[in-house]
């Protein structure tokens, strides 16, 4: 049996633990945008395919006999790509995503359906905007007029706002931390994608405490797989 999971998630991590435990043969793909990424247990690849056909031609010429896309909700074109490289050569798919966060009380939610609604959202010359998106859509956001803080793991490339603080930092990160962070910056408005699981929940409570609004950028449309499962144990669950 051999598994390849498109990895770059702790939830991918933690399945590629899980099977390599029960000694199954498990490859995990990196597209390779961190310097010096976590690394999960068994076989490790690291680069783009080359798009569906590219992946399928690398599952026929591997031996994969089942694909898990484990990667970031917002990855979406990865999961595309698998999606239907998986169709292509027949070998069954589940997707593995963290569930979605969801507004409680006290939550100060507008959710946008894009990066550029968010950067719409967030405008303003008075604004104080923590912008904690990654680094990959930067750009939408370089028309910003307020004071704009930057929270990425890598350095940025894309043009950003002119009155901006930088801050290059990988998390997880805890309560007291965030609200530390959003009270020294004297942020009003964070802006964030629905990425979902724990890593990085705690600004969403440093948010609600400090009455901080919240620009909550919605997942993209899923693709179409087998199966969606929303942890590495009913992943694992689904596998031989
Ligand atoms: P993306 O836009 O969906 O993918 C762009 C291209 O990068 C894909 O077409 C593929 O190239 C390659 N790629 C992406 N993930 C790959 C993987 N796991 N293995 C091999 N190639 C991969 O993806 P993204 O949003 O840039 O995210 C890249 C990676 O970072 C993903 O693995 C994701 O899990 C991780 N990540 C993303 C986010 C996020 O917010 N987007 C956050 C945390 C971690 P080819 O077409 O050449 O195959």
């Amino acid at each position: 049996m051999h598994t390849l999971i498109l990895g770059g998630t702790r939830e991918a991590r933690d399945l590629a633990r899980m099977l390599t435990e029960d000694h199954h043969r498990v490859t995990s793909s990196l597209a390779g945008r961190v310097r010096e990424p976590a690394l999960p247990p068994g076989e490790v690849r690291i680069g783009g395919f080359g798009g569906p056909e590219g992946l399928a031609q690398w599952i026929t010429a591997h031996g994969v006999d089942a694909v898990v896309d484990a990667t970031h909700p917002f990855a979406e074109r990865i999961s595309r790509s698998a999606a239907t490289a998986a169709a292509a050569t027949g070998v069954p798919i589940i997707a593995l995503h963290r569930p979605a966060w969801s507004p409680g009380p006290g939550d100060r939610w507008t959710p946008v359906p894009d990066m550029p609604a968010a950067a719409t959202a967030a405008g303003g010359v008075d604004k104080r905007v923590f912008l904690s998106i990654g680094r990959q859509n930067l750009h939408h956001f370089a028309g910003l007029e307020g004071h704009v803080l930057i929270r990425c793991v890598e350095p940025p490339e894309a043009p950003l706002p002119a009155d901006h603080e930088l801050l290059l930092s990988r998390g997880p990160f805890e309560v007291a931390g965030e609200r530390a962070l959003l009270r020294e910056h004297r942020i009003d408005t964070l802006v964030t994608k629905n990425s979902g699981g724990d890593l990085t929940a705690a600004k969403l409570q440093a948010a609600r405490e400090l009455g901080v609004e919240v620009i909550m950028i919605q997942r993209p449309e899923p693709t179409a797989v087998d199966r969606t499962v929303h942890s590495a144990a009913a992943a694992r669950q689904l596998l031989p």
